[in-house]
C-alpha cells in the first residue's frame, strides 16, 4: 500500500502555473545564478505544484492583449505607459514599481515573441498593436495603440510558449495537487515550506524547501457576476491570512463592463477596440455623456460606473433570454465591424456570443453588464517579488510611508495573487499578463539567487539544510 503522507525537500517550491509561475520557473532555471550552479555540477531542486493541469489555468483565457510601448502602429513612449497607468490606478499606484512596468515592458514581449508566442503581425511583419482603455499617447492626450494581440487569445498563446519552454527546461510539475498551507518557521520570519495534497493519490506531502513563490491568481469567484474561472478562489491570499501574513488593497477589485449577461463570461475590450459601441435602452450610444474623450475606451472603472448609472437610471434592457427579468444590462452593438474583419480579430467573441447568448453579433445586439474581472490587491511584495509585512511607525502625520517593511525570508509572489501595487485602485486592460510575466521573471530570478547561495543537493551545506519538520 502507498503512504498516506509523505515529506520531501526541494530548493524552491513554485505554486502555481499560470503566467506568473511559469514565467518565475523560467526566470529562475535561465538565471545565470542556476546556470553557473549547474556547471559546478549541482542541479537544484524545483517544484511546480498546480492544482489544475498547467494549461488549465486561467491565463489562458486572457483574450484582448499584452501592453507595451513598441510603437510598431502608432508612435509610442514608455513613460506616456507609465503615466497613464499610475492615472488609470486612480493615483494610487507605487509609483517605483509602475516605472519598472512600463519600462520593461517592450522587453518583456520581445521575450515573449522570442519563446513561441504566435502574436498578430502588422502588413510589414512587426507584433500588431490595438487599442486598450486608458492607454493614451503623449500623457493622455489620444488614445494609442499599445497592447500587443494575438488575434483574441492573447493568454492561450501565452501559457502554452510558457509551458513547452518549461517542458523543454526539464522543470518538474506536481500536477493536480492542492497546496493547504504555507508553512514559517518558529519566529514566524522565514518560510520552512507547505503542505499539499495529491488529489489523484490522495497522498499529503509535506515539503520542506527555504524558498516558496506564490502565483495563485486572483478571487473572483468571490462574486456572483464573474468572468473568472472556477479555480480562482483567492487561495495564495488565503494561505498568506491563515500563515499570519497581511493582504494589501483587498478592496479593490476591477469590474470588467462587458460581461454576457446571465454567465458573466468576458467579451474582450477588444470588441469596442475593434468598433463596438455600448447603447442603452433608448438606442443612446450614452458613453460619449460620461467620457466624451475615450467614449467606449475610457478606463473599465469609469465605463462600469456609467453603465450602472444607466440602469439605475432606468435606461437598462433586459436580457432577451428572460425577456420578463430585470432590465440590468444594456446592450453591446457590433453591428458596425464588418463581419469578416470581426471574425478575423475577434473570433473567440464571436463564438462566445454565439455558444452561450445563441445570438449573432453581426447582426443582434448583445446583452452585457459588468462582471468581477481582476483583484488588484494581495499579498504585498517588493519589485523583486519578496513577500514582506508592514509596520505601522506610530507616526501622527498621516503619511502613508510613515512604517517599515520586513521582509519573510524566502516567501514570494507574483502575478494576480500579489499586489506590487503597479494596478492602484484600477488596473488597465494588458497589464495584468506584462504585471505576471515581468514580476513572474523578476520573482524567479531573486529566487535563483538564494538557491546559489545554498541548494540542498550541496554535500558542503550545513546542517540548517535538516532542519527537520517546522512548526505548522
Ligand atoms: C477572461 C479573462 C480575460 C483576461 N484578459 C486579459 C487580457 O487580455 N490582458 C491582460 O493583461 N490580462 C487579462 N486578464 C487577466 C490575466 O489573464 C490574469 O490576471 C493573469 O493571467 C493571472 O495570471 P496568474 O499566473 O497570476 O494566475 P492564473 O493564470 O490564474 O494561475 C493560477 C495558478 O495557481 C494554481 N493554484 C491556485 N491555487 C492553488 C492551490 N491552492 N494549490 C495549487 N495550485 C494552485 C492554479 O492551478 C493555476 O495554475 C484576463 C482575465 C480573465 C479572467
Amino acid at each position: 500500500m502507498s503512504p498516506k503522507h509523505v515529506e520531501e525537500m526541494y530548493d524552491a517550491v513554485i505554486v502555481g502555473a499560470g503566467a506568473a509561475g511559469l514565467s518565475a520557473a523560467l526566470g529562475l532555471m535561465h538565471s545565470p545564478d542556476i546556470e553557473q550552479l549547474k556547471e559546478s555540477g549541482i542541479e537544484p531542486k524545483v517544484l511546480v505544484i498546480s492544482k489544475l493541469q498547467p494549461l488549465r489555468s486561467h491565463t489562458g483565457s486572457a483574450e484582448g492583449g499584452i501592453a507595451a510601448s513598441l510603437g510598431n502602429v502608432e508612435q509610442d513612449d514608455w513613460h506616456w505607459h507609465y503615466y497613464d497607468t499610475v492615472k488609470g490606478g486612480d493615483w494610487l499606484v507605487d509609483q517605483d514599481a509602475a516605472k519598472l512596468l512600463a519600462e520593461y515592458a517592450p522587453q518583456t514581449v520581445i521575450n515573449l515573441e522570442r519563446m513561441g508566442v504566435a502574436f498578430s503581425r502588422t502588413d510589414d511583419g512587426h507584433i500588431a498593436q490595438r487599442r486598450f482603455g486608458g492607454h493614451t499617447a503623449d500623457f493622455g492626450k489620444m488614445p494609442v495603440r499599445r497592447a500587443a494581440y494575438a488575434a483574441d487569445r492573447i493568454g492561450h498563446q501565452i501559457l502554452h510558449s510558457l509551458w513547452q519552454q518549461c517542458v523543454a527546461a526539464g522543470i518538474e510539475f506536481a500536477e493536480e495537487w492542492y497546496v493547504t498551507d504555507v508553512v514559517l518557521d518558529k519566529s514566524g520570519s522565514a518560510v520552512a515550506g507547505v503542505v499539499a495534497y495529491d488529489t489523484h493519490a490522495g497522498v499529503t506531502h509535506a515539503i520542506h524547501a527555504h524558498n516558496v513563490m506564490f502565483a495563485t491568481g486572483g478571487a473572483g469567484r468571490l462574486f456572483h457576476t464573474t468572468s473568472n474561472s472556477w479555480d480562482l478562489t483567492g487561495d495564495g491570499m488565503a494561505l498568506a491570512l491563515s500563515a499570519g501574513l497581511q493582504l494589501e488593497d483587498i478592496e479593490f477589485v476591477q469590474f470588467h463592463p462587458t460581461g454576457l449577461a446571465h454567465t458573466g463570461i468576458l467579451l474582450s475590450e477588444a470588441a469596442r477596440a475593434e468598433g463596438g459601441v455600448l447603447r442603452n435602452a433608448d438606442g443612446e450610444a450614452f458613453m460619449e455623456r460620461y467620457a466624451p474623450e475615450h467614449r467606449d475606451l475610457a478606463a473599465r472603472d469609469v465605463v462600469s460606473r456609467s453603465i450602472m448609472a444607466e440602469i439605475d437610471g432606468g435606461r437598462g434592457v433586459a436580457d432577451p433570454k428572460d425577456p420578463d427579468g430585470p432590465k440590468d444590462c444594456v446592450w453591446l452593438d457590433m453591428t458596425g465591424i464588418d463581419p469578416d474583419h470581426m471574425n478575423a480579430v475577434l473570433p473567440q467573441v464571436v463564438e462566445t456570443i454565439k455558444a452561450y447568448a445563441n445570438l449573432d453579433p453581426a447582426k443582434d445586439m448583445v446583452p452585457v453588464k459588468p462582471t468581477a474581472h481582476y483583484t488588484m490587491g494581495g499579498i504585498p511584495i517588493t519589485t523583486d517579488g519578496e513577500v514582506y509585512r508592514w509596520a505601522e511607525s506610530g507616526s501622527q502625520n498621516g503619511d502613508a510611508d510613515s512604517g517599515t517593511r520586513t521582509v519573510v525570508e524566502g516567501l514570494f509572489a507574483a502575478g494576480e495573487c500579489s499586489c506590487v501595487s503597479v494596478h492602484g485602485a484600477n488596473r488597465l486592460g494588458g497589464n495584468s499578463l506584462l504585471d505576471a510575466c515581468l514580476f513572474g521573471t523578476r520573482a524567479g530570478e531573486s529566487l535563483a539567487a538564494r538557491i546559489a547561495q545554498s541548494p540542498v543537493d550541496d554535500p558542503m551545506r550545513d546542517a540548517d539544510a535538516d532542519d527537520g519538520p517546522a512548526e505548522a
